[in-house]
């Protein structure tokens, strides 16, 4: 037996496995709810005009491509930690790295966790995306999962998850989803959000906040509202950012880790290091393009434009949903999807359901029945409202 035989391939990923059966499907009307990619109504993912802006600026401009630090350009982490914290929390307790992509975040973040206590538990909601749990367990720490949805409402089960929270320990780190929770589509309040910040902040457990929506829910501010309140009230967070979605830069890998803490040297050193030990320099092409366009007024304002449509077109393909489900079924059963906020809504279909939609219907959602609104569009949402009550949700 060679070395190599002991190796397993990871376990397949059930998104990556639903677009290749849609790829393959030969109906023309075939409808894409699965992969967490932004799609406007012809089903393209553009690239944003500010970005093109910047990237021809930088082409120009930049004179060398020499490393930038170990933490990337520090005028990357101020322009994004500005625009997630909006100038909350006080700068002399902050730490940041530039992270490939807001994936690189969360496991910089895991990893100096299990750096700092070993021991502690990981509290995940249920149900989250899958990577979370995918890189608690690979980095070694213990995890467990506080109640999160309640699948009769379409809301935040909030008594429950309370209730969960309430094994918390300290040094324990609670991971909640910034804005846009996927898979669920369902969000805190505010009043929860401080409710969870007291919890938290009493028990001496480290806040982990992973934002990677900023934008595509209730808008810029109102996205972030949640997780400021947060920041004011907690003595220890990590925030992963992700600018994947929110400025459409998927393949750049861009993102950041951001670390509040009271010896802000002592982790930045720390979060340095562990930039080092995993691949040195992060990458910097796409941390540019975003520094370029929240530097820049004008940039920035098209920036912020053209994310607002974005927002705007799911708002709206939400709302049809609802309406074309109440207008069929006569109830208000599925009011819930013109509540959830971002990419995602589960629909809270059983796995044989999901797949009637695809069989009888050529509708890909997720097994979980977790559904891209993204992936509709005025014409396939009565066809989609179609297939859901057919297939008797
Ligand atoms: N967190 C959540 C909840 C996500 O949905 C995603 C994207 N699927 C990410 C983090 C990270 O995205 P990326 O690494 O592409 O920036």
């Amino acid at each position: 037996m060679t070395t190599f035989d002991a190796l397993r391939p990871g376990k397949p990923d059930s998104i990556l496995a639903l677009m290749a059966a849609f790829r393959e499907d030969p109906r023309e009307n075939k409808i894409d709810l699965g992969v967490g990619v932004y799609k406007d109504a012809s089903g393209n993912t553009p690239v944003m005009r500010a970005v093109k802006a910047a990237e021809r600026r930088i082409v120009e401009e930049q004179t060398t491509k020499v490393y930038t630090g170990l933490a990337g350009d520090p005028a990357f982490g101020e322009a994004l930690s500005g625009l997630v914290l909006g100038g909350r929390a006080p700068r002399e307790r902050l730490s940041m790295v530039a992270t490939p992509g807001g994936t690189g975040a969360v496991r910089q973040g895991m990893e100096l966790m299990r750096l700092a206590r070993p021991d502690c538990t990981v509290w995940l909601s249920d149900p989250t995306w899958p990577n979370h749990p995918a890189i608690v367990d690979h980095v070694g720490l213990k995890r467990r999962s506080y109640r999160y949805f309640d699948a009769d409402t379409g809301a935040v089960d909030f008594a429950g998850m309370m209730e969960s929270l309430g094994e918390v320990v300290a040094g324990d780190a609670v991971v909640l989803h910034g804005c846009c929770h996927n898979p669920t589509g369902a969000n805190l309040a505010l009043d929860q959000w401080r409710a969870v910040a007291e919890l938290i902040a009493e028990r001496g457990a480290v806040a982990f906040v992973d934002i990677a929506y900023q934008g595509f829910g209730d808008g810029l501010d109102a996205d972030a509202a949640g997780l400021r309140l947060l920041v004011d009230r907690v003595p220890e967070a990590l925030i992963a950012v992700s600018c994947s979605k929110n400025f459409g830069i998927y393949r750049e890998r861009t993102g950041l880790l951001i670390a509040l803490s009271a010896n802000a040297k002592v982790t930045q050193g720390a979060l340095a290091s562990l930039n080092r030990l995993n691949y040195s320099f992060p990458p910097d092409h796409g941390a540019r393009v975003v520094q370029t366009i929240l530097g820049d007024d004008a940039l920035r304002a098209d920036w912020a434009g053209e994310l607002e449509e974005v927002r705007g077109s799911m708002l709206g393909l939400r709302e049809q949903l609802a309406r074309e489900l109440r207008d069929r079924i006569g109830s208000d059963r599925f009011g819930f999807l013109a509540e959830h906020r971002g990419m995602f809504s589960l629909l809270g279909a059983t796995p044989e359901q999901v797949e009637t939609m695809r069989r009888e219907h050529g509708v890909y959602m997720v097994g979980d029945s977790r559904m891209n609104i993204a992936g509709l569009n005025a014409t396939t949402v009565p066809r989609l409202a179609e297939a859901i009550v057919a297939a008797g949700v």
